[in-house]
């Protein structure tokens, strides 16, 4: 289903998990169990991301077949960086044969280690020509997602021009904005408040990092800019060495940071999960969200596949 459909009429909030593509056999059965486990919150949409420099290609676009066989609603990252037209409208055509009727047109990060983004001599160099690819492509047979920098893309000289060039990327025609994940749900506010001051009506989904990880964080942060609150920093600091200790921190906050956001009325939460379930689930749980039980076995009928 199309999430811009389902951003007008679902139920709300509505909450979606993101994935990327494991590359080892080990990573995929993790990945398996933690679907099957994330899936009885009833998600809106499960997303797929695409690798760096489009290096996991093929992967996402097989992993976007496999959830919609999983019976879930797929949202297909897509990345323009390091390719041509003719290739990111390949995997286009291969999302659209597989049955995705979600993308979400991103532009990418430059390869490691290089500070500036340069296209690929025959591709975009914008998210927003992405979309207007997609939109002159295939109408409204697809519907378009985009991301959305609540503290600023950090290669973006003030968070005005962000804001500028956000409302080009909708104006080409999105659907609806994802945000990179914050921790202070004040950037969140502003944002929002200075997007609808600019005519931005788009729904823009607030994106919830339950913090597992003191050292992934410190690099996650690093590269996307998200600025970690002081007491917040001191106190994961203090456990760093902890694992049961961070994850309690983790999701005590992500939990105060989604229900503050409940409350102000959002139309949904997107969790970035990192291919685990417990961080999330315990979210969702803490604020009253009931997993779906398994189905039931009627007697003398075969165990669930
Ligand atoms: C929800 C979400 C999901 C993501 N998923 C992935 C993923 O799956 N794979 C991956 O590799 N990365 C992913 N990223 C990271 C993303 O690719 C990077 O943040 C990348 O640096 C920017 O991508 P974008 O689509 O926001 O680019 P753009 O919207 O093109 O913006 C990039 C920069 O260019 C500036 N800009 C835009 N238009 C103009 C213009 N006309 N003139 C001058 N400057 C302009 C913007 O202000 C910004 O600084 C994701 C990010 C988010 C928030």
């Amino acid at each position: 289903m199309k999430i811009r459909d389902l951003l007008r009429q679902g139920p709300r909030p509505l909450f979606s998990f993101e994935f990327f593509p494991p590359k080892t056999e080990a990573g995929e059965e993790a990945l398996f169990r933690t679907i099957a486990e994330l899936k009885a919150f009833r998600p809106a949409f499960v997303s797929i991301t695409y690798g760096a420099m489009g290096s996991t290609r093929a992967l996402s676009v097989a992993w976007a077949r496999r959830l919609l066989e999983m019976g879930l609603n797929a949202l297909a990252h897509l990345t323009v960086a390091g390719q041509s037209r003719k290739e990111v409208g390949e995997v286009l055509e291969g999302l659209v044969g597989a049955g995705v009727e979600n993308v979400l047109a991103l532009r990418g990060d430059p390869p490691q280690g290089q500070r500036v983004f340069v296209p690929h001599p025959e591709g975009f160099r914008y998210a927003s020509e992405l979309v207007a690819f997609i939109r002159a492509r295939y109408g409204e047979a697809l519907s378009v997602g985009g991301a959305a920098y609540p503290e600023g893309h950090p290669e973006s000289p003030s968070l005005e021009a962000d804001l500028r060039h956000f409302k080009a990327k909708v104006e080409a025609g999105l659907d609806f904005a994802i945000t990179q994940l914050f921790f202070n749900n004040a950037h969140y506010f502003g944002f929002l408040e200075r997007a609808r001051r600019l005519g931005i009506g788009i729904p823009i989904l607030p994106g919830i990092m339950p913090i597992t990880n003191y050292q992934q964080l410190r690099r996650f942060t690093e590269v996307c800019g998200a600025s970690i609150p002081g007491p917040l920093l001191s106190q994961l600091e203090r456990h760093q060495d902890d694992p049961k200790a961070i994850l309690e921190i983790g999701v005590e906050h992500a939990t105060r940071q989604v229900a503050e956001l409940l409350e102000a009325g959002v139309e949904g939460v997107h969790f970035y999960t990192l291919n685990k379930s417990p961080a999330t689930r315990m979210v969702l749980e803490r604020l009253g969200f009931r997993p779906e039980p398994p189905p039931q076995r009627t007697p003398g009928s075969p165990p669930a596949p």
